[in-house]
């Protein structure tokens, strides 16, 4: 973006960096601010800048939050004896628009992935095993995408909880192979939950 003044080019090389962004979108939404009205840059910039201040993960689940502990975690009504483990908070999110849910979670922030150098140190298998060991959990769901890495992870966590009285269960049918939570809608995935499995 030779052709514009150094601040427009900024704004649409940075745009051109978000996903799903294409060099002609990111011009056309630097052009959108800069016509824009005063206020609604500021309040965009605001929130970007919000948003990355005020996030951090839950010290419990490493659910995104704005506390210390997220508002499911500190939500009384929740059965904090059933933990629904997750890769992300985006399948946290998927699982929660579809209300099948009343436990609690806990997200790994990611799931096993050797081509990436992934592995059980990587992610957040530590602390859940840590939460296992501490408090009252009658039962773990997996819910984690139905992939190869998806399966080792949860199979890593199974192996690891062979001493514990813990129900180990996965959300079942409706959830295709290789199938993402979030793009799952929400009766399939409500379906899933409540007609979850025993994996061993
Ligand atoms: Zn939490």
């Amino acid at each position: 973006m030779k052709h514009y003044p150094r601040s427009l080019s900024n704004l649409i090389g940075s745009f051109a960096k978000l996903p799903g962004v294409g060099k002609k979108t990111a011009e056309r939404l630097a052009l959108h601010i800069l016509r824009a009205p005063h206020h609604e840059a500021e309040q965009l910039a605001g929130n970007i800048m919000e948003l990355k201040q005020r996030m951090q993960l839950c010290s419990r689940c490493f659910a995104l939050s704005e506390n210390n502990v997220c508002t499911i975690c500190s939500d009384p009504i929740r059965n904090n004896g059933k933990v629904c483990v997750v890769e992300n908070p985006s399948d946290m999110a998927a699982i929660e628009k579809s209300a099948a849910f009343d436990g609690v979670y806990h997200i790994l922030q990611g799931i096993f992935s050797p081509m990436d150098n992934v592995g059980p140190e990587d992610i957040r298998l530590h602390e859940l095993f840590t939460r296992i060991k501490n408090e009252k959990i009658t039962e773990i769901i997996f819910a984690l995408n139905t992939t190869i890495e998806g399966d080792a992870t949860a199979t890593y966590i199974i192996n690891h909880l062979k001493n514990y009285d813990i129900k180990l269960t996965q959300i079942a049918s409706g959830v295709p192979v290789g199938g993402d939570l979030k793009y799952i809608d929400p009766v399939t995935l409500r379906r899933a939950m409540e007609t979850r499995l025993d994996t061993k």
